[in-house]
């Protein structure tokens, strides 16, 4: 900027036409780059304008993240207490009316909620918040208050440990927020019940993404059935009253501890836990007897990112093309990924691809998302990271 350029007001944010164009289609992240000034606290909201100052809404700004800035409003509204109660309160409307069959669910998922960066799930009578930018940690005391005045929780963990936080120049950290957060939660999903630790569990205690596509496996579920990448027994508990057997595989012997003791509380004796990694597990199976009428693949995300993506689609074609190989013929498979760069296209490639290497055919039974509570927001397609395929071989 030269010196004799005006200095910029506080608290506001030039974008460049890239940018004007990106908010204008409905993209709440701006990257710096996009952005030609910008004179902002740590987590302020900033007033957002073009290159010829007309004005395209409010936004938190960072300033660290390549994502400077995430926009809030469109329009003039002044982003104050009542503001974010409003956004807070919508969000948990609308989970009353989803009246999902489960005291575990998500009440705020960041974008598709308008509230960037912002997650709060609730396990029974707790919450467990995130604020994964600069912009909604500045506002997390503002958040937790108007949760505890909503919601009239037990408790609110802030489950600040996720790594995007380091992008942000943020910690990463547990804090109590407010109230009693307990060391182990039950929590129940459908019939299914569960001991949930929200301090320590992966994610924020549990899967909850997955919950309606628990529900939905265990309509397709019989026979023998394969629970691959089980965590603490989502697909494998709520399978286990329609099957006559289901072993579930998990990497974590803190996973599988937990899929046996909850499978023990709830009395099902045909669910079977083990440590196993799932890679080799299948092989084995190949070189065995055993095969399955029902078998569900849920791994972690394998593209972290962009650069990730080829050795993730050799990976997720080698576990479909593997459990393919183990199905029996009318068996299912409830194959998944949460990789956000792996869109719903290349996923059905790679499945194409598995069966047609094994040569199998399959038939599309449904093509499913992320559960309703984890609404994808129209236009930001890193929202739709879930994908999940039921599969039927055919023959
Ligand atoms: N299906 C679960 C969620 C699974 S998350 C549910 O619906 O609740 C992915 C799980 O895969 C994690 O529990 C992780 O411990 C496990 N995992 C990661 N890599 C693995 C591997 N190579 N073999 C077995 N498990 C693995």
């Amino acid at each position: 900027m030269s010196a004799s350029a005006p200095a910029p007001r506080p608290n506001t944010a030039v974008l460049t036409r890239k940018g004007a164009d990106r908010v204008r289609a409905g993209h709440p992240w701006i990257y710096r780059s996009d952005v030609t000034d910008l004179e902002a606290d740590r987590g302020a909201v900033v007033e957002v304008r073009d290159g010829r100052g007309a004005p395209l809404g409010r936004a938190l700004s960072s300033t660290e993240s390549q994502i400077t800035l995430r926009m809030l409003t469109r329009d003039a509204t002044p982003v104050d207490r009542a503001f974010w109660r409003a956004r807070l309160a919508a969000a948990i409307a609308v989970r009353e009316r989803l009246a999902l069959d489960a005291t575990a669910l998500r009440l705020v998922h960041g974008e598709a909620d308008l509230l960037p960066s912002l997650i709060v799930d609730r396990y029974d009578d707790v919450l467990v918040v995130q604020t994964l930018s600069q912009g909604t940690d500045a506002h997390r005391e503002l958040i937790v208050e108007l949760l505890v005045e909503l919601l009239q929780p037990r408790g609110v963990l802030l489950r600040n440990d996720p790594k995007v936080r380091t992008l942000e120049g943020l910690p990463q950290e547990v804090a109590l927020a407010y109230g009693e957060v307990p060391a182990q939660v039950e929590v129940r999903e459908g019939p299914v019940r569960y001991l949930v630790d929200p301090w320590h569990g992966q994610k924020t205690g549990l899967f909850l993404d997955q919950g309606e596509n628990h529900a939905v496996a265990a309509g397709y579920a019989r026979g023998r059935a394969l629970d691959a990448f089980s965590y603490q027994g989502g697909f494998a508990l709520r399978m286990a009253p329609h099957v006559d057997h289901v072993l579930a595989l998990d990497a974590s012997a803190d996973a599988v501890a937990a899929i046996a003791a909850n499978a023990a509380r709830q009395g099902l004796g045909n669910v079977e836990a083990r440590e196993a990694n799932v890679f080799d597990a299948l092989r084995e199976f190949e070189r065995g007897e055993e095969r399955f009428d029902t078998i569900v693949l849920d791994p972690p995300a394998f593209a972290k990112h962009k650069g990730a993506v080829p050795k993730a689609i050799s990976g997720y074609k080698d576990i479909n093309l593997r459990a393919l190989r183990l199905l029996k013929p009318g068996g299912h498979l409830i194959t998944c990924t949460c990789s956000a760069h792996v869109d719903e296209g290349m996923f059905g490639g790679i499945i194409y691809s598995a069966a047609t290497d094994a040569q199998i055919p399959v038939v599309v039974v449904e093509k499913r998302m992320q559960g309703r509570d984890h609404p994808v927001l129209l236009g930001v397609p890193e929202t739709y990271y879930l994908k999940c395929f039921v599969l039927r071989r055919a023959g």
